[in-house]
């Protein structure tokens, strides 16, 4: 029989990862004598929930086994040595579905599309569990059962992949060790194959993360070819294992464009169309914000300090461009991840007549006098109107890949690559 282990909430603040957990549950069933099939996989789910350890991730893989009781006693098994349960925040879920049974994977499908870009409450999750007689472990709250069936359910039509390194146990918690040059190389090798190693632009690593969890770094990539020919040149402190993953980060699957919702939620990821109404703006902190007239109304864009550079571009804004923000709604903002520039507004000045025999600027004779040219004497009555030349052109601008969020799909990944400005 094959069936979909679906697992969430794992860990804390303080320690763990569900990635690290589920890979030592499939060594685990592995050794038991059942088969994994295929790669595992790594959903990332709606990036703005309150609860979220981190990266909001779950993962699910595809087991053949003949004895569900036996492949339920090694996760709950595994569960119970390697989840944070001490942590009040961490709330373990895990399911066991029926590969074969489409009723509920494709029920559970819609599901996991509304918890990747919605909110969804327990019940929902509780109700499909004893509609489907689902079998599933729930620990304390369970909560984890949410992000457990959405990684089941998920079908992606694009997808990308990750390998995760994870590192020897006596090390969790201490800095990690590694030669920083190995990934701007693996990168110089690899891009666009695999992206988001490394920020040229700001001079870091973002591949290693600085948590406390078990992961050492995580190589993402189109093939699992170019991933393996990145991390054969990474040099790093000793890895005590890895697993490569089939993932929905860097595809956009968040956000909800326009057209499909009647207005905006909190907590929920969004492409909105507009023109600018308000020009940017600075407050303390570095972080830019200006206004956009929507068809949900007036809206509220920031580019937050962390974004970098991207913020020059935001600040060169003016009244009356057209563009389309894309990034979450949260505190009745859109946090912009990236930016459409459709067009750009024809901005005028208003300059001191030219002389049309010396072509040198005239010069005012006094307050409502008209001009003159002091040289050849010529007149004009009024200033004329001069376009400005606009520091910007039109397209799409990403933040830097330090500040991108798991699922944002990087520039260097869209299909028309003309108009975009890519921030490696
Ligand atoms: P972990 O490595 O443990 O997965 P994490 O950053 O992914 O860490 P979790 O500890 O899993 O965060 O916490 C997220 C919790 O929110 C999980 O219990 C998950 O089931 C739940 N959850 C995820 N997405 C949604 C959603 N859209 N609506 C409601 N609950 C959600």
């Amino acid at each position: 029989m094959r069936v979909w282990v679906g697992i969430d909430d794992t860990d804390s603040r303080d320690g763990m990862c569900t990635t690290y957990l589920a890979k030592v549950l499939m060594e685990k069933i592995e050794k038991e004598g059942f088969s994994i099939l295929g790669l595992p996989r790594l959903i990332r789910l709606n990036p703005n929930i309150p609860f979220k350890t981190r990266g909001n991730g779950a993962v699910s893989f595809l087991v053949e086994s003949e004895s569900l009781p036996e492949l339920v006693e090694i996760t709950n098994e595994v569960v119970l040595e390697h989840a944070e349960l001490d942590d009040e925040d961490t709330d373990p879920g895990a399911v066991f579905i029926d590969a074969n049974n489409d009723e509920i994977l494709n029920t559970l499908y819609r599901f996991s599309m509304r918890v990747i870009r919605d909110v969804v409450s327990m019940d929902e999750a509780l109700f499909l569990i004893g509609k489907y007689l689902i079998p599933h472990l729930k620990y304390k709250r369970g909560r984890g059962l949410i992000g457990a069936l959405a990684a089941v359910g998920a079908e992606c039509r694009d997808t990308t992949i990750e390998l995760l390194a994870y590192r020897r146990k006596e090390n969790f918690g201490r800095m990690r060790e590694f030669n920083p040059d190995s990934f701007f190389l693996a990168d110089i090798v690899t891009y666009p194959e695999t992206f988001d190693t490394v920020d040229w632009g700001n001079d870091s690593v973002v591949s290693v993360p600085n948590s406390p969890d078990p992961v050492l770094f995580g190589i993402r990539g189109e093939s699992v070819s170019a991933i393996m020919k990145a991390y054969e040149l990474l040099e790093t402190e000793e890895i005590d294992m890895y697993q490569i993953f089939v993932t929905n980060q860097a595809t956009d699957m968040h956000l909800y464009s326009e057209d499909e919702v009647a207005g905006l939620l909190e907590n929920r990821s969004y492409i909105l169309g507009g023109k600018v109404v308000e020009e940017p703006s600075e407050i303390e902190g570095g972080h830019v914000f200006f206004t956009v007239s929507t068809r949900f109304g007036e809206i509220k864009c920031a580019a937050f300090e962390p974004t970098k550079q991207f913020r020059n571009v935001v600040r060169k804004l003016k009244k009356g461009d057209m563009v389309v923000v894309f990034g979450s709604y949260k505190d009745e903002t859109i946090n912009l991840e990236k930016m459409k520039i459709e067009s750009l507004a024809k901005i005028y000045q208003e300059l001191n007549p030219i002389c049309p025999e010396c072509g040198k600027r005239m010069e005012s004779e006094g307050r409502k006098k008209g001009f003159r040219c002091k040289r050849c004497k010529t007149k004009a009555k009024e200033k004329i109107r001069v376009e400005i030349k606009r520091e910007l052109e039109t397209g799409y601008y990403e933040v830097p890949p330090c500040a991108r969020r798991h699922l944002s799909k990087p520039l260097i990944r869209m299909e028309n690559q003309t108009d975009c400005h890519v921030l490696r």
